[in-house]
């Protein structure tokens, strides 16, 4: 039996034999078979729904210093703000009213919000939106802070992995950053009962077939109800400014891969899918995605959450505009619904 009906049989391969199904990335043939298996699968859970969630970066603040990133501790050109408890309530207002019933928060790692200033948040999110999911993508903190935000009212937490290889992890993340914690603090989260999302680049600086092998047998193991993938895009204030961004085909046939391997798993058509193409989201969500993240951060930030360079971030991109983004959807046979967008169990 070939790989790609091995793959399709049995859902999952050896590290081997994932580099060899993903050497043939490149063949229309293989990627259009497993296009259409992962579409069939995420209809067979979700149907043509396709989930929306309200996305507020609400600080650009880090203490961290990620070699890839566009707003690393280190870069001076960057704009910091934090948004004001009012300000994210207010995100989650018009969010709410727009039909958003899932607000991530998301930030950088910013000392500022300790866990009592994320937990009093939290609970004020809560109190005023009891049927919306709280996500958070806060980066790293110790057992005992998630398990505050947890009983606070969070629900879910997004954190992706970036590379399941420890040498790939240190080239692209400076001493002080340890690949092993951060691999803990996913399986601390999904102790305590969160919602887990993991995920990493697609073609990020010295990334290699065996490196993203290893990626889908940790999320394999991992069994997180959230993948996000996205194709890696250069910021020109970093050191790897000059490097070729990943690319969009190996991304949605990762995407593909993913809903066969996690059949039930919440797959986020990103950002930076639909930077690196003006379609890009579309063609997710007909390689197996099922959730789409728009922007509800104020205008007059948005800018200045750039973590690569020419993302998306305005005008049609904005939660606001979720009229034409119904009709992006629609344009895929899918449909967009008001709901807080759980993982199927
Ligand atoms: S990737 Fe996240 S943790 Fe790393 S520097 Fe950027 S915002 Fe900070």
């Amino acid at each position: 039996m070939d790989i790609v009906s091995r793959f399709l049989k049995e859902r999952t391969l050896s590290e081997e034999e994932f580099v060899l199904l993903l050497q043939q990335s490149g063949d229309a043939a293989v990627r259009e078979t497993l296009r259409r298996e992962a579409l069939a699968l995420c209809r067979n859970y979700y149907g043509n729904q396709v989930y929306i969630r309200g996305l507020i970066e609400f600080t650009n603040y880090c203490k961290n210093n990620c070699y890839y990133c566009g707003i690393r501790r280190d870069n001076p050109h960057v704009r910091r703000y934090r948004l004001s408890t009012e300000e994210i309530l207010s995100c989650c207002r018009e969010g709410y009213g727009l039909g958003y019933r899932t607000f991530v928060l998301q930030g950088g790692e910013d000392p500022y919000f300790t866990d009592e200033r994320m937990t009093e948040l939290i609970r004020q999110i809560r109190e005023e939106y009891p049927d919306c999911a709280i996500t958070l993508s806060i980066g790293e903190r110790e057992k005992d802070s998630y398990r505050k935000f947890r009983e606070a009212g969070a629900d879910r937490y997004l954190l992706r992995h970036e590379t399941a290889d420890a040498a790939h992890y240190r080239s692209l993340h400076p001493e002080g950053m340890n690949f092993s914690h951060r691999i803990q603090c996913l399986y601390d989260l999904k102790e305590l009962g969160y919602q887990v999302g993991a995920g990493f680049m697609v073609g990020s600086p010295g990334q290699k077939l065996e490196h993203m092998a290893k990626d889908l047998l940790f999320l394999q193991k991992l069994q997180p109800e959230m993948v996000g993938i996205g194709p890696f895009i250069p910021h020109h204030d970093t050191r790897y400014a000059k490097e070729q961004a990943g690319s969009v085909e190996m991304t949605l046939f990762l995407l593909s891969v993913i809903r066969i391997l996690l059949p039930k798993v919440l797959l986020p058509a990103t950002t930076a899918l639909g930077t690196m193409d003006p379609v890009g989201r579309e063609k997710g969500l007909l390689a197996g995605a099922n959730v789409i993240m728009p922007n509800l951060s104020p205008e007059k930030n948005r800018k200045d959450y750039s973590l690569y360079d020419n993302k998306i971030c305005t005008g049609e991109e904005a939660a606001q505009s979720i009229a034409s983004l119904r009709k992006r959807v629609e344009s895929v046979g899918c449909q967009v619904v008001t709901d807080r967008g759980d993982a199927v169990r």
